[in-house]
């Protein structure tokens, strides 16, 4: 068995960051280094699922959950308007491989992607 992820400790209450909202499968915290006004990480309970398109073969109920989760957040935390991204792969910059979706929100006309 591999170590608990960063995101499975926060959820276990052995890393300190505040679950913002949580729903049956999924939950969300604030992410450490906020790229955007608002840069929030919507997260499975379960690390089963590496990245999106393991998720997306495997659960897509619980992707659909996790978009449900990202849309009522950026509704709470910003105009409704949001960006969704699931970074998939280590040259895609994704540094944690337990599938997650940055929601970002709050005045990102003006950013270009990526
Ligand atoms: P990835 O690079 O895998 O797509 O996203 C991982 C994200 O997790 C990064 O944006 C990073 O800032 C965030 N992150 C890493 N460690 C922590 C932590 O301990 N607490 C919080 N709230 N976010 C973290």
């Amino acid at each position: 068995m591999s170590e608990p992820s960063i995101f499975t400790r926060i959820l276990d209450g052995e890393i300190p960051s505040e679950i913002i909202a949580e729903t049956e499968n999924a939950f969300a915290i604030r992410d450490i280094a906020p790229k955007a006004p608002v840069h929030l990480l919507v997260i499975p309970k379960s690390e089963q699922y590496r990245n999106v398109v393991e998720l997306a073969a495997g659960d897509p109920d619980l992707l659909a959950e996790l978009v449900g989760l990202a849309n009522s957040l950026a509704a709470e935390h910003a105009d409704g308007d949001f960006r969704l991204i699931f970074n998939t792969g280590p040259n895609a910059g994704q540094t944690v491989f337990h599938v997650h979706a940055h929601v970002l929100a709050g005045g990102l006309q003006e950013a270009s992607l990526g």
